[in-house]
């Protein structure tokens, strides 16, 4: 499946090494064809599943023999690509991950020279030379070279410990539960706690890549961890990171799960208080919790945007924001890296709790409390790729008295609630998305929306 997000497969069927040294090569030849220098540098990390060295050996193959240099980095989260990418002072990454997808996937994703997953027309390009196999494989003097460090989660604790407030944090010597799903975020994740002062619960802490539940962070996969921390002695929250540790779900001091929605509010909460105010960036399909948290600093506002991480940091950084991030717990801090990060994530949280003294059950519940309702449609079921533009046109003309944003599909904001229709990037699906102050309402929304669509 390849996509803006990069390509993913099935181990063994459509994720091969062979897959993975012509993806690794594709993208070399890219790099020298774009920055014009003859043996461009890049960063290349896995994210712990038992499949990947193989297919990493493979991209390192692909990449050196396309004429890139490779700084290799082994096991480490997908933030940590994007760190090390300015620590080198590299051109690119490539990170051998299938995110939060079960253990018979595998995929590649690259970052460009700042450390972004490369927006929707440079993605493309890399996935057509990939795919047309356009390949400059180079002469045999000038094949890359390939080095090792294996200090890149130390270089991305450090970063993220230089931008919070260290000192409160470790005041506090909170307990803190920790699921690493036995991923990428095993090292690193229990390192920036121990920094920050904490008596660290680890469960699914051996990066042994078998995970212990499956891998994404919902309410259903993270029982464990809920009873872990409920049963911790003085747990002030659990946190949980999918198997490239680029997102972060929490649950409370009583074993909650607060929602996933909540992690970017509270991270942004703790940086609006820090900063007095200052502009966020959140996809479309975001709660609406995160507006009416930054209205309550003068000055702060929410760009809002196309879904997709390489689309939030395009709104995020001419906006000199502050904090990015999606509604599955990834957020993006700026001065750590331009990835989504589990660990600043953490960081911001503790931060928040260390400030406000209070637990974060009450924090929670000091945060104004939406429904959200989420469909997804079979894309063939409804027509397919051609009907969604019709749909499209009709929510909007339905609607029109209403505030309308066409940024990506359609999404309409009411008084009281919101809702977005929207083909998917990376699945044949298409999604409808409400969000308003009871379940009823925002199933209302969704039933009106898709009647207007006629789909
Ligand atoms: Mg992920």
């Amino acid at each position: 499946m390849l996509s803006v997000s990069g390509a993913r497969g099935i181990v063994g069927k459509t994720m091969t090494p062979e897959v993975a040294a012509a993806y690794g090569a594709a993208f070399g030849s890219f790099l020298r064809s774009t920055t014009g220098k003859a043996r461009p540098r890049v960063v290349v990390g896995l994210d712990g599943r038992i499949s990947g060295p193989p297919l990493a050996a493979a991209a390192i193959g692909g990449l050196t023999a396309a004429g890139c240099d490779v700084i290799d980095i082994g096991v480490a989260m997908t933030p940590t690509v994007g760190v090390m990418i300015g620590h080198h002072k590299a051109d690119g990454g490539l990170a051998v991950t299938a995110s939060h997808n079960p253990i018979q996937w595998n995929g590649i994703k690259c970052l460009d020279g700042d450390g972004l997953a490369p927006p929707p027309a440079i993605a493309k390009e890399i996935v057509d030379r990939f795919r047309e196999r356009r390949i400059d494989w180079c002469g045999p003097l000038q094949t890359g070279r390939v080095e090792r460090d294996g200090g890149a989660a130390r270089v991305h604790v450090d970063r993220v410990l230089a931008n919070v407030d260290v000192a409160s944090i470790r005041a506090r010597t909170f307990t803190v539960v920790l699921d690493s799903v036995n991923g990428s975020g095993c090292i690193g994740g229990r390192m920036l706690l121990e920094e920050l002062g904490c008596r660290v619960e680890h469960i699914y802490g051996e990066p042994t890549g078998v995970f212990g539940h499956v891998p994404e962070p919902l309410v259903e996969n993270l029982v464990d961890l809920a009873n872990a921390t409920r049963n911790a002695k003085g747990a002030a929250c659990g946190f949980a990171q999918d198997p490239d540790a680029d997102r972060l779900a929490i649950v409370d001091e009583t074993g909650r799960f607060i929602g996933e929605e909540c992690t970017l509010v509270l991270a942004a909460l703790r940086l609006l208080q820090r900063t007095g105010g200052g502009a966020l960036a959140a996809n479309l399909s975001t709660s609406r919790m995160i507006d009416d948290v930054a209205a309550r600093f003068a000055g702060s506002h929410v760009v809002r945007t196309a879904v997709g991480e390489a689309n939030v940091v395009a709104g995020l950084r001419p906006a000199n924001g502050i904090l990015g991030g999606e509604g599955n717990g990834g957020v993006i801090f700026p001065p750590v890296c331009w990835v989504r990060d589990s660990l600043s994530a953490m960081a911001l949280v503790l931060e928040l709790l260390a400030h406000e003294g209070k637990p974060l059950s009450q924090l929670v519940a000091a945060l104004p409390r939406y429904a959200m309702v989420k469909r997804k449609m079979e894309l063939a079921a409804v027509g397919g790729m051609a009907a969604v533009a019709p749909a499209l046109a009709k929510v909007k003309a339905a609607f029109a008295k209403e505030r309308v944003s066409d940024v990506d599909g359609v999404r309409i904001d009411f008084a009281d609630g919101w809702v977005h229709l929207r083909a998917s990037n990376t699945e044949p699906i298409v999604r409808v998305i409400a969000e308003a102050p009871d379940a009823a309402r925002a199933n209302a929304l969704c039933d009106a929306c898709a009647k207007a669509a006629e789909i």
